[in-house]
């Protein structure tokens, strides 16, 4: 989602190749959605607009794909989960996989591996969790 509230000469970090990193810029003129052109604070430069690019924001990116790919697994085994089969989530309890936990905090849940020792992995409507386990 991008912002829709931006419009032209707001400020906005952006990637500038020339500086070769993240910078404060300026929009110039505005696409759509996303800004169209913008103006290098640093160098300058005026260029197309480039999200900033962070190992960060890499990671958060790859994070929300994993959300997404979850959620979508969640959609598939939901209509198959039996929640009146669902036992309360203990960290003292067993568990093993395809065993349904409910979790005060996440709600239904399908265990689906066992992650070491002591620890499940349980998918959840918000996506996969490391839970405790006996
Ligand atoms: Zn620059």
């Amino acid at each position: 989602m991008q912002n829709p509230t931006l419009s032209a000469s707001d400020p906005i970090e952006a990637h500038c190749t020339k500086c070769r990193k993240n910078t404060d810029h300026i929009i110039i003129t505005m696409g759509e959605e996303t800004p169209a052109k913008v103006q290098c604070q640093d160098c300058k430069r005026q260029h197309k607009y480039r999200p900033p690019k962070t190992p960060r924001s890499t990671a958060q990116l790859r994070a929300a794909h994993q959300q997404e790919d979850e959620r979508k697994e969640w959609k598939t085994l939901e209509p198959s989960m039996d929640s009146a089969k669902a036992t309360s989530y203990s960290m003292t309890a067993a568990y093993k996989v395809g065993s349904l936990i409910n979790h005060p905090v996440f709600g239904l849940g399908s265990v689906q591996r066992l992650a070491g020792l002591r620890k499940i992995e349980v998918l959840f409507e918000d996506g996969k969790k490391t839970m405790r386990c006996k």
